[in-house]
């Protein structure tokens, strides 16, 4: 049985993890230079400065598949909720934007326990890539899946990668819905609805600070501008010397939207909460439009309209209870699974 898992973010590893523990032969494809997806980290000097707040759901896919790969010490500090607080509001939205990024779910009663990974962002991408590795799990990195094939029984025949063909029985596509769909095309499937995704793309700050700022306080919601910040300092995100009670490392976004003005709020925001961050700060990086959910929840797809075709889908586009990375690895198992009869 030959799998082939296009992209290599966290879907596409959880992906391929579970297709090769279920006794595939997995080939993944990733088009750019590296794994780990639409967030990399970049370089920040001494600090561990992640791409955008990526805190972890204790009880959530991710970490389930983590201790199920049994990957050594996962868990770094929990995020000190209780110590947030939620500008001229009453407290009742925030942990829910926090937990799931966005400002139209319905509040959780109780949301999960949202804990600081230990390494970064990064290191969580890191232990799946081992668990790969370990599965024997075969990578093409630097090349983009161009084509699909179907067979005569309807079924995926092969995959044209760098303009060679290479066959197999299943597929699963964990890349964003445009990119699906341009795929599915090819193979003259109809992807009308993951054409109908629209991107929810925000403005993020990731900033080191060498001053606490933001005390008393664990975060900041501001449910009026949709602005989002925390404080995610732990030991192994500073400097080797530097002391965790006295820098902070701080991440915002503004969940409302993208655009220069969506930045300059969140900069505001500091400047009227944290007074002194701009002259504190020893690394910075904005984005004025990175993409956070690849479409809306009630846009999300059924991850098996084309099983028969035995090609998968997974990403934070499929349909799924979890959002974020949980939605990424809670889909991409399950397709894993769900082509097991088909193989
Ligand atoms: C600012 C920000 C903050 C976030 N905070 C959190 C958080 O606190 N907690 C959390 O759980 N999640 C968080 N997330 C979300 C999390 O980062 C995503 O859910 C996760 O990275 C999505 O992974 P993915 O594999 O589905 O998609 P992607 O990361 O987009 O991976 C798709 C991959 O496919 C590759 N690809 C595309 N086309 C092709 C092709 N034709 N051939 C081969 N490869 C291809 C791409 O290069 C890419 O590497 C955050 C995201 C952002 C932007």
């Amino acid at each position: 049985m030959r799998s082939v898992v296009v992209g290599g973010g966290v879907a596409g590893l959880a992906a391929a993890v579970q297709l090769a523990a279920d006794g595939a032969t997995v080939l993944l494809i990733e088009s750019r230079d590296t794994l780990g997806g639409r967030v990399r980290l970049r370089d920040s000097g001494n600090w561990l400065l992640d791409p955008g707040l990526h805190l972890l759901r204790r009880k959530g896919p991710l970490n389930q598949l983590l201790r199920k790969l049994r990957a050594p010490r996962v868990l770094g500090p929990k995020w000190a909720h209780g110590d947030m607080l939620e500008i001229g509001g009453d407290g009742k939205f925030a942990m829910t934007a926090l937990t799931t990024m966005s400002l139209d779910s319905e509040v959780t009663n109780k949301p999960d326990q949202l804990v600081i990974p230990r390494g970064g962002w990064s290191s969580l991408v890191g232990r799946l890539i081992v668990a790969a590795n370990q599965l024997d799990v075969m990578f093409e990195i630097g090349k983009s899946v161009e084509s699909l094939s179907l067979g005569m029984d309807g079924r995926i025949r092969s995959a044209n990668i760098a303009g060679n063909d290479i066959e197999c029985d299943a597929i699963i596509l964990a890349v964003p819905p445009v990119e699906s769909a341009r795929l599915l095309e090819t193979a003259g499937l109809d992807a009308s609805s993951l054409r109908q995704c629209t991107e929810h793309r925000v403005a993020a700050l990731d900033v080191a600070l060498e001053g606490k700022p933001m005390r008393p306080y664990s975060g900041l919601f501001e449910p009026e501008s949709g602005i989002l910040a925390l404080d995610v300092t732990a030991d192994d995100r500073i400097p080797e010397g530097a002391d965790a009670s006295e820098c902070t490392i701080l991440h915002a976004v503004c969940l409302k939207g993208d655009g220069d003005a969506a930045l300059e709020g969140i900069k505001e925001l500091l400047d009227s909460r944290c007074s002194g961050w701009r002259s504190m700060a020893a690394a910075r990086r904005s984005t004025t439009s990175i993409m956070l959910h690849p479409c809306s929840r009630d846009e999300r797809v059924d991850g098996n309209i084309f099983i028969e075709n035995s090609i998968g889908m997974a990403g934070c586009h499929v349909e799924s209870k979890h959002y974020l990375s949980d939605a990424a690895v809670d889909t991409a198992r399950a397709a894993a699974k769900a082509l097991k009869p088909h193989r």
